[in-house]
């Protein structure tokens, strides 16, 4: 798939695409619109159909609202895209003419329906976003961006938007960053952009997210934005103020070497997909070690228990130095770890 392009040749990178989590009202996209087009950004996001959780939740407005992309689009000059998640909504949207559509994270997970639209798609000149399964799945991911480029479109691009959890967590949707690496480095000519407004799922995410995606050499960001965040009819808590966006743009720090040109790039992208893996590694050990403590509390147990971390530290220690490291390296690890676990096993005992 090395011949896959950018989705908006026009648009430098980092690529910014905004826009409310769904169109709600002509007022509010066009006013919206306007306020995003004045930040800089060229490419409007916003939800026709939506896909929600539960039942009942605000569905989207529906074709209706299509026209008021396109006025978006002639009125601003914005490049518009919208979700579609079946060939009804890609022909609807299509004739609106729209720039590109995206292909939701319920969408990607689900095979057939990604077939579907991807039958819809042949033989059509169009942008197409995947945005990733709700599972951590790489090969899901890469197979659904498969069959659009089977289609015969060329200009796909990625957009990581976390993944579910059942764990407790800052984030909406846990990023688990070693999945859009991974991708990168299967599908190197794929611009892959982060999505840090329904990682986070809260506001005040936003800017942290944006730059550290940046920093991992993402392509550019899906941000969530409104003009009047507290009213929004979906994802209300995540979506920023169009001046806010100006705000958090105009902040992040750029860098600019591009990753190919050089060799400390490609060292670094690998020690970043490492970096990653560890933390992600150390946070499932956490959420081990929690449902330890919850074991201990419910049998009375204490929660440091000698023996053990004795026993785990002389065999990490072992391990280490059978491997090239210094036991004394990993003691200073093994020590912040388990000093950290215990922590969290006592913010069990207090709940
Ligand atoms: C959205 O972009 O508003 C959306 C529904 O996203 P996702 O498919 O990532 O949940
Ligand atoms: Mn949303």
């Amino acid at each position: 798939m090395n011949d896959i392009k950018p989705i908006f040749s026009e648009c430098s990178e980092p690529l910014y695409i905004a826009g409310p989590c769904s169109a709600e009202s002509r007022n509010q996209l066009l006013t919206t619109a306007r306020d995003i087009a004045a930040a800089g950004v060229k490419v409007l996001r916003a939800g026709v159909w939506k896909p929600r959780t539960k039942p009942g939740s605000f569905e989207g407005i529906g074709r209706e609202a299509l026209a008021w992309l396109r006025e978006a689009k002639e009125e601003y000059g914005l490049s518009v895209i919208t979700e579609v998640a079946t060939p009804e909504h890609l022909e609807y949207a299509l004739e609106a003419g729209v720039d590109g559509v995206w292909i939701g994270a319920r969408t990607t997970t689900n095979p057939f329906a990604t077939q579907q639209v991807a039958d819809a798609l042949r033989g059509v000149d169009t942008a197409v976003i995947v945005k990733n399964p709700v599972i951590p799945d790489v090969d899901l991911w890469v197979g659904a961006i498969e069959r659009i480029y089977n289609s015969g479109v060329r200009r796909i691009a990625a957009v990581h938007r976390g993944f579910g959890t059942h764990q407790t967590s800052q984030y909406r949707n846990a990023p688990h960053w070693s999945v859009p690496i991974e991708l990168h480095r299967r599908i190197p000519a794929l611009q892959i952009l982060s999505d840090p407004s329904h990682i986070g799922g809260r506001r005040d995410l936003v800017a942290q997210l944006s730059q550290q995606a940046l920093n991992l050499g993402f392509s550019g960001l899906m941000i969530e934005c409104h003009n009047c965040p507290e009213e929004a009819l979906s994802d209300a808590a995540q979506q920023i103020t169009p001046a806010t966006l100006r705000d958090i743009i105009g902040s992040l720090k750029l860098r600019r070497t591009p990753v190919e040109s050089n060799v400390l790039g490609d060292y670094r992208a690998h020690i970043d997909s490492i970096d990653s893996r560890i933390i992600e590694l150390l946070a499932e050990r956490m959420d081990v070690a929690r449902e330890i403590g919850r074991y201990k509390q419910q049998h009375a147990m204490a929660v440091v228990q000698h023996d053990r971390y004795n026993e785990l530290l002389e065999s990490a220690e072992a391990r280490a130095e059978f491997m090239g490291l210094s036991r004394s390296f990993i003691n200073q690890i093994y020590s912040a770890v388990h000093e950290e676990s215990v922590r969290q096993q006592l913010e069990i005992e207090k709940k």
